[in-house]
């Protein structure tokens, strides 16, 4: 163990981990990164297939960002956004409301993906109280959803391992079902089934609209739920029957925004505007945290009012409109257009799509789903009656370690495991990533129990 090694191990606690399994067994420590690769202390390189966790666009270190940033530097790193404007941040906001689906048109800053969504509850809700229509404080999630872990955003979360214990703390939501045929209840067979998930949404709908304020969505992919995807249809139906009912639409792209569904946003696929648009992981292209809240005219407009109409939204962060974070914003925004990232896509995501088709015909493999440069391959025990491992075996996990030793660091969601590389991987280093997935998950799913374990943790 080296040096930094045990002072992490003596006075780190880490995010979703179980640290009594992270302190026995050894753990990588990061020194370095060039392109999409991560190296550690003893100079080993790890391909980051799960873009440091969703964050990372353009690869690292890309030269265009880390100027933005130093030149940024050499002005101002941070004044505060209450009570002042600031360059980065203002040049950022029209830039953002450019591109973004027609209709939002005010950013709201915060720092990370929790704070984006939890700003678009309270905005929704205060909204409603501003309209005199004060019975609509109640907010409808999917089951398996996840919009951060701040005790708002964990109300309308569904992930049971994650939020049971603090149901006492939490508001309740109207739950729907998930959207994914491949897990689906409600259907014999989802490929003619009318969008069984989306017509539970308008009976709920339907009945309990007058005291609904805003339903919350993950569009297209519910991705910490493992790369949960919806079929073709669903996000426009959502639409529609939030329209026809007044309920506010939050689409929470903090993991889908950024390219990773194919288009800058997952909404495109379906000509979705939402009503309220939350960003953060790959908005600063993986660099820093920073995070936003898109809104519409409409709403903004019922916040504005004289001081005693109190109408003001009482929210805001240290940190909210970082110069920093905004001028990485601008510079990886910058790339996406000088570089056609998006239209530099297409064969990237052939590419996972060739390679997923060979990943399911693996005996352990029961999905493997793909929504442009995501995947999610689900392992299962008994793949012909959909028998899954016992949760506490961590088989993702053993599949994450054992690609690491082929130079491949991913991170499972249970027994999903989890592949999103950054939109700069090329065909190859796409090819070579899921060739090395595909060998750890026959290795780990063939020998049956393995003695490696990933640390305990499961996002
Ligand atoms: C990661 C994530 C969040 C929370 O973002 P943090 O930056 O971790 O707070 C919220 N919603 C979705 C869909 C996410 O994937």
């Amino acid at each position: 163990m080296n040096e930094i090694e045990r002072k992490d191990k003596q006075y780190v606690w880490h995010p979703f981990t179980q640290m009594k399994g992270w302190l026995d067994n050894p753990q990588t420590v990061i020194a370095d990164a060039q392109g999409i690769k991560l190296v550690d202390t003893d100079g080993r390189e790890y391909y980051d297939a799960v873009s440091s966790l969703w964050v990372n666009i353009h690869g690292h270190r890309r030269p265009e960002i880390d100027q933005a940033i130093i030149d940024q530097l050499g002005r101002v790193a941070h004044s505060t956004a209450l009570g002042l404007a600031n360059i980065p941040a203002a040049e950022y906001a029209e830039q953002l409301v450019r591109v973004a689906p027609e209709g939002l048109t005010k950013v709201f800053y915060s720092d990370d993906g929790s704070t984006a969504v939890e700003v678009a509850i309270k905005m929704a809700f205060q909204y409603w109280q501003h309209k005199g229509r004060a019975a609509k404080k109640r907010f409808v999630a999917l089951e398996q959803a996840y919009h951060g872990d701040t005790v708002g955003t964990v109300s309308v979360g569904g992930i049971d391992l994650f939020h049971r214990v603090f149901k006492p703390l939490l508001f309740e939501p109207f739950h729907i079902p998930s959207p994914s045929c491949y897990h689906c209840r409600l259907a014999e067979n989802p490929q003619t089934c009318g969008l069984a998930c989306a017509q539970a949404l308008e009976a709920l709908l339907a009945e309990h609209h007058e005291e609904i304020a805003a339903l919350v969505i993950e569009p297209l992919v519910q991705a910490a739920a493992g790369m949960l995807m919806s079929p073709p249809g669903y996000l426009a139906k959502v639409r529609e029957f939030t329209q026809k009912y007044e309920v506010l639409l939050i689409a929470d792209e903090v993991a889908t925004g950024f390219g990773r569904t194919g288009k800058l946003f997952a909404c495109e696929n379906e000509g979705v505007s939402p009503d309220l648009m939350c960003l953060s992981k790959g908005i600063t292209g993986g660099y820093l945290p920073l995070a936003a809240t898109l809104t519409t005219d409409e709403i903004y407009q019922a916040f504005l009012g004289d001081m005693a109409e109190k109408r003001t939204f009482y929210h805001g962060h240290s940190y909210t409109a970082n110069q920093l974070g905004c001028a990485a914003a601008l510079a990886s925004l910058k790339i996406f257009a000088d570089e056609q990232v998006i239209a530099g896509l297409e064969p990237k995501m052939a590419a996972i799509s060739t390679k997923l088709a060979k990943l399911r015909k693996q005996e352990h493999v029961g999905d493997a789903r793909q929504c442009g440069m995501i995947a999610g391959i689900e392992l299962m025990q008994d793949k012909e009656n959909k028998i899954p491992y016992p949760w506490d075996q961590t088989t993702g996990a053993k599949v994450c370690m054992k690609a690491r030793e082929y130079g491949i660091f991913i991170r499972p969601v249970g027994d999903v495991v989890v592949f999103m590389p950054p939109l700069c991987s090329t065909v190859a280093e796409i090819e070579h990533m899921l060739e090395m997935v595909y060998r750890s998950i026959d290795e780990v799913t063939s020998q049956g129990k393995t003695a490696a374990s990933g640390g305990g943790a499961h996002f």
